[in-house]
This record gives structure tokens, C-alpha cells and sequence, in this order.
């Protein structure tokens, strides 16, 4: 495997497109946004740099890594040539299936087509192409350059070539993969997000505030985030759609999204990315906002 193209510039694609480029793996990323694409090279350079300071890799290892990143608008022309494309767009079903259709028209017979969903079925997904058994879910976790797990989705038809061809592909960008079957959620989501509701409906019922709940995660469980302040960082957006997932998928109320994390998604209070989530970031530092500005009880 060797042209790699990345669909999706954002947060994971920039990610995504460092770890291949760094393995020595000549990455494309694709976006339709030209900013996007100008933003996502910054941000490669700049976690680079920290690589750099920190003494990970040398100043030869950075131009190289940065000479192998190409970047383009023009998803047709780059796709042509693709071992594997990777797709890390927005989180958007009919988007998504919109650029698996035209993948599956423009890419060479061979090449496999990934998506790095965070929560759309694989199975749906590779529906869309005539070539479902080479469909298959990379999720790698955020920050990519750091996190070393890479979940790997079985749709009901990925051929079990396939699958063993991205798992050794994962090994060779120095993570690890784990395979796991295609249900709502995979394993990490279906894990992590009802422990994320659960920490909010105990904010929302008062039975403690936003620094009791993260402490008592961090000090008593050894998480290095806390719940909260980890929903933060995802986004309360790509929370709440993630819990909608399991919520319809399953037909189980045990994954309703608590009401309070409906309310702050319709405030626009998404979390770091809009400033203010659980905590507040607008003024530098980040401090909680007060209890009884989330308890339905105290409201
Ligand atoms: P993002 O919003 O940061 O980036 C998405 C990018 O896709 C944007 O730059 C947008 O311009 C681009 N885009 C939209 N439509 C496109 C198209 N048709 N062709 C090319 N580019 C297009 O999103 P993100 O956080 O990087 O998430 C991307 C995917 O990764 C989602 O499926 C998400 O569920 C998944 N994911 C996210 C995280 C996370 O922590 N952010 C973790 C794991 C998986």
C-alpha cells in the first residue's frame, strides 16, 4: 500500500494525514474547503515542531514527513491512483454515502475504501458501493499523532483480507488495532458515552457540581480527564449524536440523552470549540460554571 488519500481536513483528517506521512506513506488530504486545507498543514507543522522539541523525531524526519503531505480540492483527480482512502468528513450520514458512491465510481478496482465514523454503521456505509467487502471503519481516537488505539469496524461484508490488511496497515503507523464487529457505537463510543450521560445526569439531578464529578473520576479512577471536561474536548455536538445513535439503534432508554446535555447543544455551548461548554474558556484559562447553573433541581 502506498498512495494513501484522506478525505477531510479537519481535526482527525490533519491528524490522520501526520501519522501516515511520518511512516513514510505518501498522504493526500482532500478537502473542500481551501482554508481547511491550509489550516490542517499549520497544524501538522505545529505538532510536528512539538515532536521535534520534545526530541521524538529530527529536524530531517519533519521535512520529510511534511514533503510526503499533499493537499488538494480536487477529490476526482487524487482519488484515481488510491491504495486506501480514508474518510474523516464531517459527521453527516448523507454526506457521508454521497462520497462512498462517487469513491466507489472513481477509485481504482483494488483500492479500500475506510471511513473514520465515529458512529455511522460500516454495514450502511459500504452498502452504498459495489464493493462492500472492501469497506471497513478505521476510528482512530483524537489527538491521532498521540493515541495509539486504532478501533477497527467489521461491516457485515468486510472480507476478512480486508481486515487483516488494515490491521497490519495500523501496526506499521505504530498503533495498535483493536477489531471489533459493526453495532452501534463499536466498543469505544458504546463505553464511553453512556459513562459521559451518566456524569451529566448526575450534574443535572444535583448531586454534584461540574469539579466534584470530573475530580472524583480523575482522583478515584485514575482517568486523566474527567467526564466532563472530556465532553468538552469531543464536542457536546458529536456527544449528543453519538448518544441519539445508540438511542435508536439499540430501542433501549438507558442511552437517552439527558435533557441538560440537549439544552446546552441548542445553546450553542458545544464545548472548547465554542468557548464555553461545562467550563468556560473565553478568558484564557478554563473554570467551571457553577452547579446551579445546570441542576434542574436549582434552575
Ligand atoms: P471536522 O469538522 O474537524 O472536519 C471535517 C472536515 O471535513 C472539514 O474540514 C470539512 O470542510 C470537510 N468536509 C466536509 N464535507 C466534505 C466533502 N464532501 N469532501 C471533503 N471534505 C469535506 O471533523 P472531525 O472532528 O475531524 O471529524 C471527522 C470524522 O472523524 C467524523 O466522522 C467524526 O465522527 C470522526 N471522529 C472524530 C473524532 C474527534 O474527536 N473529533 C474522533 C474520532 C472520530
Amino acid at each position: 500500500m502506498k498512495e494513501i488519500c484522506i478525505i477531510g481536513a479537519g481535526t482527525m483528517g490533519n491528524g490522520i494525514a501526520h501519522v501516515f506521512a511520518q511512516n513514510g506513506y505518501s498522504s493526500t488530504l482532500i478537502d473542500i474547503r481551501a482554508d481547511a486545507l491550509e489550516k490542517a498543514l499549520a497544524t501538522i507543522e505545529k505538532n510536528l515542531n512539538r515532536q521535534l522539541k520534545k526530541e521524538l523525531i529530527t529536524e530531517q524526519e519533519k521535512a520529510g514527513t511534511l514533503a510526503r503531505i499533499h493537499t488538494t480540492t480536487d477529490m476526482e483527480e487524487a482519488v484515481r491512483n488510491a491504495d486506501l482512502v480514508i474518510e474523516a468528513a464531517s459527521e453527516n450520514i448523507s454526506l457521508k454515502l454521497d462520497i462512498f458512491k462517487k469513491l466507489d465510481q472513481l477509485c481504482k478496482d483494488t483500492a479500500i475504501l475506510a471511513s473514520n465514523t465515529s458512529s455511522i454503521s460500516i454495514t450502511r456505509i459500504a452498502a452504498a458501493t459495489q464493493r462492500p467487502e472492501q469497506v471497513i471503519g478505521m476510528h482512530f481516537m483524537n489527538p491521532v499523532p498521540v493515541m495509539k488505539l486504532v478501533e477497527i469496524i467489521r461491516g457485515y461484508s468486510t472480507s476478512e483480507k480486508v481486515s487483516s490488511e488494515i490491521m497490519e496497515l495500523s501496526r506499521k503507523l505504530g498503533k495498535v488495532p483493536v477489531a471489533v464487529n459493526d453495532y452501534p457505537g463499536f466498543v469505544a463510543n458504546r463505553i464511553l458515552m453512556p459513562m459521559i450521560n451518566e456524569a451529566i445526569f448526575t450534574l443535572f439531578e444535583g448531586v454534584a457540581g461540574v469539579s466534584e464529578i470530573d475530580t472524583v473520576m480523575k482522583l478515584g479512577m485514575a482517568h486523566p480527564m474527567g467526564p466532563l471536561q472530556l465532553a468538552d474536548f469531543i464536542g457536546l455536538d458529536v456527544c449528543l449524536s453519538i448518544l441519539k445513535v445508540l438511542h435508536e439503534g439499540f430501542g433501549d432508554p438507558k442511552y437517552r440523552p439527558c435533557p441538560l446535555l440537549v439544552n446546552m447543544v441548542e445553546a450553542g455551548h458545544l464545548g472548547r470549540k465554542s468557548g464555553r461548554g461545562f467550563y468556560d474558556y473565553r478568558h484564557g484559562g478554563k473554570e467551571w460554571i457553577p452547579a446551579e447553573r445546570f441542576a434542574h433541581s436549582n434552575a
